[in-house]
């Protein structure tokens, strides 16, 4: 085992984090007040090459993997889990693409992709398909050398602001998840809208909207892999890009708990500094055994991932398990550290609370993560 990073992560992370301290650390309360896209923080990221780090280098990309991108996500959400998300989207939308597209698929869009002129998203779920996935009701319906696309798709990260979506529809219907097939659409396609932008509680600097398809012409040929199998098209993206969100997390986790550590280390109460008190310390020693604990499971299942191991599925849901859980209690934890100043909005820690829910539900809710887990165990296991 080796725990050292190789030269290009350790150009990764240290990109990031100057990223994350001269754009993203001065502008984060005001992008999260104000609900502002983060377009500068991505622009830079894109002029680092940092969009294509999970991108093959034939295409313009790095050539990295999962772990590459969650070492970048992990830096940036360090800073910010908002623009973490707005950035780790990108590769949810292309890895349907990647994994699943033709040589004219990937030579279209992956060149554009990598060097962050075009950005992604990913179209799964809708009112009534969240963790039901197979319940998706947007059609798609042949007509010759055309599949004419109609329905709702909703809370959609990067909606409006991506070029490229990849969109999972019913093309038999009444089979649940084997009637579903992937689809690669275009921003510009006649008929394809976006809806209001969402409120949220966190991650307020993303954008959160819905996809409306009516009579959406879309070319046959911008089917992924093949009919009725979009379900494990999206299904393989997911496990992909879940420790991506585990990284987000452990982030979120790091950056609430060195709030917390400087405010102990300067606050004095009862006349000495509150970082004298084994409450507090214990507090601060649970956060930094929790955060590295999730780092190491969200290394672990990234790596997996990178090298098709036959618990890659299990292992990627138990990163994105630990690591939000986590989260929500290390940053609920720093809030409590910093007591009154940590709930003021002018102080960051608040706002890690409110960013690190969203990892414990988005990209599958952990109790479906923990149903993954169960019965991968059972499946092994049963005679
Ligand atoms: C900010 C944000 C961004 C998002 N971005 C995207 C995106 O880019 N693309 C996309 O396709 N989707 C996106 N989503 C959707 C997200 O993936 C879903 O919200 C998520 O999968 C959960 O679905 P749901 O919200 O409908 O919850 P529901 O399915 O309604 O679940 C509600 C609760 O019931 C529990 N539950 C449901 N079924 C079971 C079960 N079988 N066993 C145990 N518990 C169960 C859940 O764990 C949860 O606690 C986003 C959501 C948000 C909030």
């Amino acid at each position: 085992m080796n725990f050292t990073f190789t030269e290009m992560q350790e150009m990764i992370r240290d990109t990031a984090r100057e990223i994350g301290e001269d754009i993203i650390k001065p502008n984060r309360a005001r992008w999260d007040e104000e609900e502002v896209y983060p377009s500068e923080a991505l622009e830079a990221l894109a002029q680092a090459d940092m969009m294509g780090i999970y991108i093959p280098e034939e295409f313009g990309g790095m050539g990295g993997g999962a772990l590459e991108l969650s070492i970048a996500v992990e830096e940036i959400s360090k800073y910010c889990g908002g623009v973490a998300v707005c950035f780790a989207a990108n590769a949810l939308g292309s890895y349907p693409i990647l994994l699943h597209g033709t040589a004219a698929h990937k030579e279209k869009y992956m060149p554009l992709l990598a060097s962050g002129k075009m950005y992604a998203a990913f179209g799964l779920t809708e009112a009534n398909a969240g963790s039901d996935a197979g319940g998706v009701e947007t059609t798609a319906v042949k007509d010759g050398d055309h599949y004419i696309l109609n329905g709702t798709k909703q809370w959609i990260t990067n909606a409006q602001e991506a070029g490229v979506y990849t969109v999972i529809a019913v093309t038999n219907k009444g089979k649940g998840a084997r009637g579903l097939s992937a689809f690669v659409v275009d921003k510009d396609t006649p008929g394809f809208t976006f809806g209001a932008k969402e409120k949220k509680l966190g991650i307020r600097c993303s954008v959160t909207r819905e996809l409306h398809f009516q009579d959406v012409r879309v070319p046959a040929s911008n089917m992924l892999y093949k009919e009725n199998r979009g379900f494990r098209v999206a299904m393989d993206t997911l496990d992909k890009s879940r420790p991506g969100i585990g990284a987000q997390a452990v982030g979120i986790a790091h950056g609430a708990m060195m709030e917390a550590l400087n405010f102990a280390n300067t606050r004095i109460q009862f006349g000495v500094k509150i970082s004298s008190f084994q409450a507090v310390q214990h507090m601060l020693a649970d956060m930094a055994i929790g955060v590295e604990a999730a780092r190491a499971l969200v290394y672990r299942g990234a790596y997996a991932v990178d090298h098709d191991d036959p618990n890659a599925s299990s292992l990627a849901a138990m990163a994105k398990v630990f690591a939000s859980d986590t989260a929500m209690k290390v940053t609920t934890d720093a809030v409590q550290v910093c007591g009154g100043t940590g709930y003021m909005r002018e102080f960051p820690v608040e706002k890690y609370m409110r960013d690190a829910k969203i990892t414990q539900i988005y990209e599958g809710a952990n109790q479906i993560q923990r149903n993954i887990i169960a019965l991968d165990l059972i499946r092994k296991t049963a005679q």
